[in-house]
């Protein structure tokens, strides 16, 4: 993960990167060792540096030096050190950044890390060169090439006679400059990158220009433009802008005239990235305030949602307080018009009106439209009632179930508007067989259920018994003919429950069937478990 986050860094990817480094940074877990915690903090602060986001870098760079011990990790410590100092250089803040240096230099003066001390201690350098001590800052240089000459090549340490070579040119100081200067030159060439080549070669001109050598410093000018052309952006604007100058003072205005005209396209062409950097940011910011707008407006919307809801409420207050006082008026008014007497007798009879009309909308909801018997919800409601009763009153209760034989050869024979008329007239006859206190429903299809309150299982069966030749024996007016009906019931004592009961009944019911129909059979105990053996 973190070999990943290194590389992705290095192509400059670093959203990719900076997610590979906080996963590195969590896969830690709580108890890291102090080592990886620490590197991986430092990969952090290295990705916001050169992202130039210095503040969360700096703060990265001293959580992963507060993690190390100075006698442990003393090279790694040196290089976070470096890399605060490097980060406060970024910054422009020379001051700050030098006794960062200093430090690092201490630490890595412990190691044998020679290639590490040298670097800092050329970093340190060019610290003090910014912080105008030239003498000093050569000094320091000496020393870092001397420790580099040690450590190896002369990758490690020709960059610091480059910039040697920088000082003495700034400082006039000629002589020495010549020497120095074209030695790093031949030293760099074969490795360093076209930014160094092309500053150190900017620089040697400026050493000719200044000693009066135009010609010559026009011609290192062309070589570094060569080498800084669409890679190093200030070296070659620098370089443009020396050129044209150098061609003015020899009086060739139209090669300082071409020059002039690149440097403007050059500049024009920054100006153009650094504007379509700088779009790129405002739609970016721009996106994301549109978004945030976006939200706000659902959420006014939601509010005003809530507002109209509440005036809506508050108009219907309103008009429902209105209508209530006009009624109140008009109420008045017609007191004054009718005597007491008749208005009341008027408001009594619309009263009865108006309760009989609620009765019997719920009768209606409450009963079977084809048989005018209870339907089963208005059953059950009214069962649970009288059931209470019953207990409450420690008499028996009971219920039976019958169901219409062969009912289906009625319909099949006459067709199914004559088995409503049977269906009917059935209903009828069982309504008026029974008593008033007992409740009849129709179950469903052609089953009814009666519940018999008064009464034991057993003497409901010599009730069925008795009124059965009234239900069966007479055969019912259909359009189709006079037809006779029969059925089977089935009978239960209601105990602690009446589901109980009615499955009890049922089963008692289908003996019935089984045993060849038009009996009243009694449930017997097996009927009451919940599972009957026989399913
Ligand atoms: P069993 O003696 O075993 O009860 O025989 P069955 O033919 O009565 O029993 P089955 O359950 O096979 O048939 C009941 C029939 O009742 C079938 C259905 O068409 C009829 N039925 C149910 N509700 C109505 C209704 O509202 N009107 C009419 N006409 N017929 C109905
Ligand atoms: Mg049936
Ligand atoms: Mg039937």
């Amino acid at each position: 993960m973190r070999l990943r986050a290194e590389i992705l860094r290095g192509l400059g990817r670093y959203d990719e990167a900076i997610i590979d480094a906080g996963r590195y940074l969590d896969a830690l877990g709580d108890d890291p060792d102090p080592g990886e915690q620490s590197r991986a903090l430092f990969l952090h602060g290295t990705i916001a540096a050169e992202q130039n986001e210095f503040a969360d870098a700096l703060a990265y760079f001293h959580e992963a030096r507060a993690a190390l011990n100075e006698d442990l990790h003393a090279n790694e410590l040196a290089r976070i050190y470096n890399a605060i100092a490097v980060t406060q250089v970024f910054g422009l803040n020379h001051e700050r950044a030098r006794p960062y240096y200093e430090r690092a230099l201490d630490l890595v003066r412990r190691g044998d890390n020679l290639a590490l001390q040298s670097t800092i201690l050329g970093n340190l350098a060019s610290v003090v060169a910014a912080l105008d001590d030239p003498d000093e800052a050569i000094n320091l240089f000496e020393r870092a090439m001397a420790i580099g000459r040690e450590a190896g090549g002369p990758a490690l340490w020709a960059t610091h006679l480059a910039n040697i070579c920088d000082i003495q040119v700034q400082n006039t100081r000629h002589e020495q400059a010549l020497e120095t200067c074209p030695k790093a030159l031949e030293l760099l060439q074969p490795s360093a990158q076209p930014r160094v080549l092309s500053g150190l070669t900017m620089t040697i001109g400026d050493l000719h220009r200044n000693m009066g050598q135009p010609e010559r410093a026009l011609s290192l000018y062309q070589d570094a433009l060569m080498l800084a052309s669409g890679q190093v952006a200030h070296v070659e604007d620098q370089l443009l802008q020396r050129l044209a100058d150098i061609h003015q003072e020899l009086g060739q205005a139209e090669q300082a005239g071409s020059y002039l005209r690149r440097l403007l396209a050059l500049r024009a062409e920054l100006q153009e990235r650094e504007r379509r950097t700088t779009v790129e940011e405002l739609e970016v910011h721009y996106q994301l305030e549109q978004r945030e707008r976006e939200i706000e407006l659902l959420r006014l919307q939601g509010q005003l949602q809530a507002s109209r809801l509440q005036q809506r409420n508050t108009w219907l207050a309103a008009m429902a307080i209105g209508l209530f006082l006009v009624t109140v008026l008009a109420l008045v008014i017609l007191r004054s018009h009718y005597s007491h007497a008749n208005l009341e007798d008027a408001l009594s009879e619309r009263n009865q009106a108006l309760e009989s009309a609620i009765e019997r909308v719920g009768e209606l909801a409450a009963l079977d439209s084809l048989t005018g018997l209870l339907n089963r919800r208005a059953f059950l409601a009214e069962a649970e009632k009288t059931i209470a009763r019953a207990v409450k009153d420690g008499r028996p209760i009971s219920l039976a179930l019958g169901d219409l034989d062969d009912f289906k050869q009625i319909n099949d024979r006459f067709g199914h508007p004559i088995g409503d008329q049977v269906l009917k007239a059935f209903a009828q006859r069982l309504r008026q067989a029974l008593r008033s206190d007992d409740l009849v429903c129709r179950w469903g299809g052609e089953e009814f259920i009666c519940l018999l309150p008064n009464v034991d299982q057993d003497q409901t069966v010599n009730l069925l018994e008795r009124i059965q030749d009234a239900l069966s024996a007479e055969s019912i007016t259909t359009a189709a003919g006079e037809l006779k009906i029969q059925l089977t019931f089935g009978v239960a004592a209601i105990g602690i429950d009446l589901d109980q009961s009615i499955l009890a009944a049922d089963r008692a019911m289908y003996r019935g069937k089984q045993a060849g129909r038009n009996r009243i059979v009694a449930a017997s105990p097996a009927d009451y478990r919940r599972q009957s053996s026989s399913e």
